[in-house]
């Protein structure tokens, strides 16, 4: 069994940036970070966000709307940002309080400035295999993970389970496009598939998208299979001095046993997500330069 770094290949990438970013004479990239009101995990990701935007030579702006603000008043927000020539990638943190209506926020940043890639402009793109637009990130980084780990889904099953807009719906888009590195038969669950482990023992690489903790266990593979697994989730663990661990959806002791290739949580996908907003936002630099 390989483990699969995410934050090794993470860290190859953001020196990657590093280097364009040093290169770039004149304006360098700037990123405006949105973050309506203080979720704990909201706060950490996007401290986590601003520290390696820093690490690479990217200026980011931090804006912090109060947890009350009207859903009109975040839209203006939204326009001063889209308006302002020296922002080139606006991200809005997930999740925004109730009065908030996320799809809607994330249908007026500008695509050309929509480095989280949720807007529809950006989803629509990924549909057409049009690789002008931003793939959003979560997707981007198990794309990028499984290219960089020699993985080519040409002629592979692909299982995903879970069809959300921010992960298993365009990952599945991707690993389906007729390209180089995709190119896979794509098979998507969710909880109204029938007998899902029939299904999920056919996948040669199989994504685990679906926020409950490992729920995929070794009886529900094939040896061999390589697992990407997107789960982020809290389980109590009173040995911890914050009374939590985190786990991904994978049984990873159980299923490690059998895989071929497989990423760990923490240290998986989770870095590769953040590595790769900030190559959406490098990205969006170069196009706007270029315009
Ligand atoms: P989500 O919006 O809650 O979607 C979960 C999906 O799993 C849904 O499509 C749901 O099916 C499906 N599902 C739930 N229970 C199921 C079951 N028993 N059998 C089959 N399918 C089932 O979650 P998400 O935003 O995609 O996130 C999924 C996980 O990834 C979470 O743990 C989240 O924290 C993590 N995540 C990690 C990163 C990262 O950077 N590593 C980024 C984003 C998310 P239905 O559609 O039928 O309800």
């Amino acid at each position: 069994m390989e483990l699969i770094d995410g934050n090794q290949i993470a860290s190859t990438i953001i020196a990657e940036l590093k280097a364009e970013v040093a290169a770039i004479t004149g304006r360098k990239p700037c990123i405006a970070l949105v973050r309506v009101g203080d979720d704990p995990a909201s706060v950490s990701y996007v401290r986590k966000k601003e520290k390696t935007a820093a690490e690479i030579g990217i200026e980011s702006r931090i804006i912090l709307p109060p947890v009350d603000i009207p859903h009109a008043d975040l839209e203006k927000v939204i326009d001063e940002l889209n308006a302002d020539d020296t922002v080139d990638g606006i991200l809005v943190q997930s999740p925004m309080p109730k009065q908030i209506d996320e799809l809607l926020i994330f249908r007026r940043i500008s695509p050309a400035k929509d480095v989280d890639g949720l807007g529809t402009m950006n989803l629509g793109k990924v549909a057409q295999d049009d690789d002008t637009g931003f793939v959003s990130c979560t997707p981007a980084g198990i794309m990028a993970l499984l290219a960089r780990s020699n993985v080519d889904l040409k002629g592979k099953h692909v299982v995903v389970i879970g069809r959300s807009l921010l992960v298993g719906k365009p990952v599945a888009l991707l690993a389906l496009q007729k390209k180089a590195g995709a190119n896979g038969t794509v098979t998507v669950c969710h909880s109204g598939t029938a007998d899902l482990p029939a299904i999920t023992r056919q996948a040669d690489v199989l994504i685990a998208a679906i926020g409950r903790p490992n729920f995929v266990t070794r009886d529900m593979v094939k040896p061999g299979v390589v697992v990407i697994d997107v789960g982020i989730n809290r389980v109590e663990d009173a040995a911890k001095k914050s009374g939590y661990r985190l786990t991904g959806d994978v049984d990873f002791a159980g299923v490690a046993e059998l895989a071929g290739k497989i990423t760990p949580v923490p240290g998986g996908v989770g870095p590769m997500t953040v590595a790769m907003l900030m190559s959406n936002t490098v990205k969006a630099h170069r196009q706007r330069s270029a315009a």
